[in-house]
């Protein structure tokens, strides 16, 4: 479906009956498109699904003081059942200045089990007035008892979708022979990698996703789902610097030194 279509069947929904208690929003575009529907959502005097952007709701959306809205990112560890237990919290407390509550759950893949299970326990009894927005990157990244109980918005390009199938082919791949390589072919693979920015970064997002899907299970990795996690969190924190271009060339080498030794102890 193309972007525009799904902004509007987005924006019909705001103010709508249909307007469901769960949403899921994946790909690139997932944040931004987050933030708009909660925008609309919360605003007094929405047009055509869009927040106006003038009223006393947006104001305070704009600057990040609506008390109707809870922006959930995650900590360096992942989602931790503490803040999940906060939002459940938050969730069934009464509000008077605003009627609607937005739970945005940014990066929602990097939960472990005890939040996602408590996150679950909410969406099964969802408190009234309160819309919970969960981004990911992909899909297949969340345990399938999340994924069911939302709505399921994809804001991936297909080029997107089919060049990152062929990248988690070799990552897969690179993660099942890893407990078998010796350290110096490792930092041989990060010399490589380094060479070409875009390459790695491709790399280390495929990587990223394989060890996902195996943290809930839809893949199978030598170092077992617990490790799988950790790992995980460990690559985004690792990439969130490589982003900000720190310490490029040490950081390529600690972020496959770690996942080798992850993937060679017990999960
Ligand atoms: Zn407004």
């Amino acid at each position: 479906m193309e972007l525009t279509t799904l902004s509007r069947r987005l924006q019909a929904l705001t103010g709508s009956p249909q307007l469901s208690h769960a949403y899921l929003f994946c790909g690139s575009g997932a944040l931004q498109q987050a933030l708009n529907f909660s925008a609309a959502l919360l605003c007094g005097q929405p047009a055509e699904g869009s927040a106006c952007g003038h009223c006393s709701a947006c104001i305070h959306f704009l600057a990040g003081t609506h008390s109707g809205f809870q922006w959930i990112t995650a900590s360096g560890g992942g989602h931790k059942i503490e803040t999940i237990r906060h939002l459940h919290k938050l969730a069934y407390l009464s509000t008077l200045e605003s009627p609607m509550k937005v739970f945005l759950l940014q990066d929602a893949e990097l939960m472990g089990e005890p939040a996602a299970n408590c996150l679950l326990k909410i969406l099964e009894e969802p408190p009234e007035n309160c819309v919970f927005i969960l981004t990911a990157n992909h899909l297949d990244s969340l345990l399938p008892t999340i994924v069911s109980r939302c709505q399921r918005f994809s804001f991936a390009s297909d080029e997107e979708t089919e060049t990152a199938a062929v990248d988690m082919q070799a990552a897969a791949c690179f993660l099942r022979e890893l407990p078998s390589m010796p350290i110096s072919q490792v930092l041989l693979i990060a010399k490589e990698r380094e060479k070409d920015a875009a390459a790695q970064e491709g790399f280390f997002a495929a990587l990223l996703r394989v060890l996902h899907q195996a943290a809930v299970g839809k893949t199978e990795l030598p170092m077992g789902r617990k490790k799988a996690l950790d790992s995980a969190i460990m690559m985004e924190n690792a990439i969130d610097y490589l982003r900000k271009r720190v310490r490029q060339q040490l950081l390529t080498d600690v972020i496959l030194l770690r996942l080798w030794q992850n993937s060679r102890s017990e999960g």
